[in-house]
């Protein structure tokens, strides 16, 4: 109770002093296309950098290793206390991106932002929407809002559109069972650097939306990287591993192979799935407990 106490003050001050005017602690409506305009994804100041060391300093300090940290849940529609851990940190630095957890909805940081666009674009009664996901917190608030939603995990080796006997249903991203032109958004967390051909997963995402349709997704992406790096393939049926393997958690248990480090080349390889535009969005709020400097954006191309 005395830390919440002690945080909830020191965000008062911080928000009186570094405020927007000084600096931006939002960033928003701020689309980047090119590697030319990185630099606009770092907030001006290093205050937020200041914060966000402070931060790291009480929560590694702290007994129990956490913090409440008071902001709007998206995904809720709410206030909410996020619980920022020490999960996934390294030489003292946070991972924000992955933590700051919602207690009801149990979103992350990325997920509740996510969610809250999500809410923003999309239109609950009319709208198809396809989310690679379905055992998940995050599916489950879509599911709450949104009328005309699917969702799917890669359960291995069925058929896909099988669904299971407890109603999950499998999709293959690169080889999905849905007509042409099925839906008006397709939504990918952190799924893109798990699929063995990217060109592949690209095509057929685009294939399954309406013309108009918009893809949203995150997935980790290197800011100074030209060209993608591609750590595993499959060859004759078996995984091949160019780079040391690196595995991901995945939300039905086991590790998720990591079969590419993107770089700024993944531009093409959208457009030549026929994509028509595409960007990255930035996104960073103190009020609303999104930290994590340089680490906080999703992507989207439109069909
Ligand atoms: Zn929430």
């Amino acid at each position: 109770m005395k830390r919440k106490i002690r945080f909830s003050f020191m965000n008062r001050c911080f928000s009186k002093k570094y405020g927007q005017g000084e600096t931006r602690e939002e960033i928003e409506n701020t689309y980047i296309r090119s590697k030319a305009e990185v630099g606009r994804l770092t907030l001006g100041g290093g205050n937020t950098a200041d914060f966000e060391r402070v931060l790291g300093r009480i929560v590694l300090n702290a007994p129990d290793r956490r913090l409440n940290y008071p902001g709007y849940c998206a995904a809720c529609g709410c206030d909410r206390n996020f619980i920022l851990t020490d999960m996934f940190a390294m030489d003292e630095q946070l991972c924000f991106r992955e933590s700051m957890i919602c207690p009801v909805c149990g979103l992350n940081n990325r997920q509740r932002f996510m969610a809250g666009e999500i809410f923003k674009r999309v239109n609950p009664d009319k709208d198809h929407v396809y989310v690679y996901e379905q055992t998940t917190p995050f599916y489950r608030v879509l599911k709450a809002r949104l009328k005309y939603l699917t969702g799917s995990e890669y359960l291995g080796d069925f058929a896909p559109g099988t669904v299971r006997e407890d109603g999950i249903r499998h999709e293959d991203a690169m080889n999905l069972s849905f007509p042409n032109e099925s839906f008006d958004y397709a939504i990918s967390n952190d799924v893109l650097e798990h699929v063995a051909d990217i060109r592949r997963a690209l095509k057929e995402m685009y294939r399954v939306l309406k013309a108009g349709g918009i893809m949203m997704a995150t997935f980790p992406f290197i800011w100074d990287l030209d060209n993608t790096v591609r750590r595993a393939k499959i060859s004759d049926g078996n995984i091949e591993y160019l780079l040391e393997p690196i595995y991901h958690g995945n939300p039905l248990g086991g590790g998720s192979l990591v079969f590419y480090d993107y770089g700024w080349d993944f531009m093409e390889f959208v457009k030549s799935a026929g994509f028509s535009d595409a960007y990255f969005v930035p996104f960073y709020s103190v009020m609303n407990g999104h930290l994590g400097r340089n680490t906080l954006y999703y992507f989207v191309a439109v069909k």
